[in-house]
């Protein structure tokens, strides 16, 4: 049946396959043709629209179909397990265990925990309770055979419970939020796309949160779409707290049994929320009603290897499939989605105020040309830091670059420590006591002597979180410094600690890179100081001012979040003079992103055309080059527009030389027919053969 799983013979394996059609003929060869060994699945795997959103991204992106199906089910599916829910325990606490709690001795401390535990939670312990206080079926066991707990199947999992209102504490909207719901909601049960244009702060989670009520009250399921860095166990905490119903997360610490299991009860309408990241748009859904992508700019959500798909542009197509409305929110909106609602396929919905009493941030560009700088950091910013920990606030320094420091030098003869391996440094991390190539990951020890000349004066050169974090401990010798980056992070939880931390106000000083800019709201936190705004203000890449703007934007938007915490934004920089620091805090990023799309318009760049980009590489460029320029040939007279082929601009990068070729048309469409019949042959070049080469349907990264 087609949707259906089965097994085929692939030479001595044994491979797990879905079946996509039933043609009556085939131009394949008998001798390739294979026989289906086993059924596995009676039923279509997927709800129909799912299916043909695979089938669609498989085209559009002109991936291998087999693939594209892979990379959307979950592991376990792809291994040919059955299709079926797994048991589910819940434990319930027994006469023998209330009275246990007053009989135990002194040290059951951890009995004693759970125990209380389990009655403030009126006498039962599900899995789902479990996890979210982290903790684990196996350390119950004891309970269990004490007698003090028993363990039961859930038996009829229950469908999601009509009375949503249980928990509710909706707070009340202001007129722009309440505008946003009024518009949405009588597009509920059909398609309609919508740009929630909300500035930090300005109460977009609430929007979603009432709208999901709504949603939740026609008993339908809502797919919520968050960044990477982005989710955290709050946003989960906040549904749970809200709404009567199952709330289910999906991300990568999961075991692959709990993923299917997840998988599975959305298919079956048993989860009434999902909430996830890039590869979660792929969740079955027995009754969507309700699509959220937030922070729809964020680049997370472009797959960068393998299947190159963009999990906001393939859920606006879910959405039109599902027929059901779907929200893209920012306060930084994507150039991509701009246009759209320049073409009337979005709506825009804006807020423009801080929800609640909270007042936006005051932001000034601190001119550091001639100043004398500590380490990166000015007089005028620690002054100013001096004056918001005096009053018991939270600072944030914002450097994107981890490490110690961005390379190491030899003071005698100038030797720099480069990757061998890519085009660029070696990064210097002090605490690890390792030279790490941020690009393609080769780590090696730190030379005691420098290999050109011997010398032993190798100096780190430049600023990067680690060492910004030891001049701060020393130049605040009594406040609490804390360093974010994914060094400091690499610890199974311990960015939920150290965001607990945070919040509980047990830190003073935040150091961190782009992974504190996005989301997160810590009310205490009143001055961000940005240290080094100038690296990214020049660069070759045509969306870098985009991205900058967006970061610096979000970076500024966690300052004064609530009411009693004035916020203050300080910005370093050698250009203050830069059209982008100047439109970005004179005015607003709205301002700004429409000189964006002008310059987009005039240069004839995304979106106002569609892009593709052929990928090769192999030991030595001439090889990618040869043949990229065998496609640029097979490209003549395809009316589309071709620049290169060139070497990337990181061009040698994990020892394999890269180059590139771009291809373009005003339309969509035309670019997408003329490439589909061109790259199933490119194999079959002999060039091809000897090159790794992809093709990247609307790249995020020239
Ligand atoms: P965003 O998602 O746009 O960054 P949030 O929804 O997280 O903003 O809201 C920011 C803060 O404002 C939160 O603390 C939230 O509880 C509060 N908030 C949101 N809407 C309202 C409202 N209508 N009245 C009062 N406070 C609000
Ligand atoms: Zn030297
Ligand atoms: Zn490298």
């Amino acid at each position: 049946m087609v949707g259906s799983r089965v097994t085929v013979p692939f030479g001595r394996q044994t491979l797990v396959a879905t079946v996509i059609a039933h043609p009556e003929s085939t131009s394949v060869p008998d001798k390739k043709i294979r026989y289906i060994k086993e059924i596995i699945d009676s039923e279509p795997l997927l709800p129909e629209a799912l299916f043909k959103l695979i089938t669609f991204a498989s085209q559009y992106y002109q991936h291998p179909i087999g693939e594209v199906f892979s990379s959307c089910l979950p592991g376990l599916l792809n291994q040919g397990a059955k299709a079926q829910l797994e048991p589910e325990w819940i434990w319930t606490i027994t006469k023998q265990g209330e009275q246990a709690l007053d009989s135990l001795r002194k040290n059951a401390v951890k009995q004693r925990q759970l125990l209380t535990l389990c009655l403030n939670n009126n006498g039962v312990f599900t899995e789902q309770f479990l996890s979210l206080n982290d903790l684990i079926p196996s350390n119950l066991k004891t309970l269990v055979d004490k007698g003090w707990l028993v363990k039961e199947e859930v038996k009829s999992v229950s469908p999601p419970q009509v009375d949503i209102n249980a928990n509710s504490s909706e707070l009340v909207l202001n007129d722009e939020q309440k505008d946003a719901i009024d518009a949405i909601a009588p597009h509920l049960g059909s398609f309609q796309g919508f740009l929630l244009d909300g500035i930090t702060g300005s109460g977009k989670t609430e929007v979603y949160l009432q709208l999901m009520h709504l949603v939740l009250a026609r008993e339908e399921q809502v797919l919520m779409l968050v960044p990477e860095i982005g989710l955290t166990p709050q946003t989960l905490k906040r549904l749970q707290r809200r709404f009567n119903v199952e709330v289910a997360m999906l991300h990568s610490g999961l075991t692959d049994k709990q993923r299917l299991n997840i998988w599975l009860k959305a298919r079956e309408g048993l989860i009434s929320i999902i909430v996830g990241t890039r590869s979660a748009l792929f969740t079955p859904l027995a009754k969507p009603g309700l699509i959220i992508v937030d922070e729809e700019h964020d680049l997370s959500y472009k797959q960068q290897e393998g299947f190159r798909y963009s999990a906001r542009d393939l859920a606006l197509v879910r959405a039109r499939y599902e027929k059901t409305p779907i929200i893209l929110g920012s306060a930084t909106p994507s150039m991509e989605s701009l246009h759209n609602v320049q073409q009337d396929k979005l709506l825009a919905l804006k807020l423009s105020k801080r929800a609640g009493d909270a007042s936006p941030p005051h932001i000034k560009v601190l001119d550091v040309r001639q100043r004398y700088l500590n380490q990166g950091l000015s007089q005028p910013l620690i002054d100013n830091m001096r004056q918001h920990l005096s009053k018991g606030q939270q600072c944030l320094l914002f450097l994107n670059r981890r490490g110690f420091a961005p390379t190491l030098m030899c003071h005698e003869c100038g030797w720099i420590a480069d990757c061998e391996r890519c085009d660029r440094h070696m990064t210097y991390h002090q605490h690890f006591k390792r030279m790490h190539c941020h690009h393609c990951d080769k780590q090696h020890f730190i030379p005691k002597a420098c290999p050109q000349c011997q010398s032993p004066q190798l100096n780190p050169v430049g600023l990067g979180t680690e060492r910004l974090e030891h001049v701060l401990s020393e130049l605040f010798p009594d406040k609490v410094v804390m360093r974010i980056d994914r060094d400091s992070t690499r610890r199974k939880d311990a960015m939920k600690n150290y965001i607990k931390a945070i919040r509980n106000d047990e830190v003073d000083i935040l150091v961190g890179t782009q992974m504190l800019a996005k989301g997160h709201h810590f009310p205490n936190l009143s001055l961000v100081g940005v240290i080094d705004t100038d690296g990214c203000l020049f660069s070759a890449d045509f969306r870098a001012t985009e991205r900058t703007a967006q970061l610096l934007t979000q970076v500024a938007g966690r300052a004064g979040r609530s009411k009693d915490v004035k916020g203050e934004v300080v910005i370093q920089s050698h250009h203050p003079d830069h059209p982008l620091l100047v439109n970005l805090f004179t005015q607003d990023y709205q301002t700004l992103s429409e000189k964006i799309l002008a310059e987009r318009r005039e240069g004839d760049f995304p979106p106002f055309t569609a892009m593709a980009i052929f990928r090769a590489e192999a030991s030595q460029l001439q090889l990618p080059m040869t043949f990229l320029n065998e496609v640029k040939q097979r490209l003549n007279d395809t009316g589309l527009t071709v620049f290169g082929p060139f070497p990337a601009p990181m061009t040698k990068r994990a020892g394999k030389m890269r180059a590139q070729l771009i291809v373009q048309h005003q339309q969509r469409k035309v670019l997408q027919s003329r490439l589909s019949p061109i790259t199933p042959g490119l194999d079959q070049l002999a060039s091809g053969r000897k090159v790794r080469w992809s093709l990247d349907i609307d790249p995020q990264e020239v």
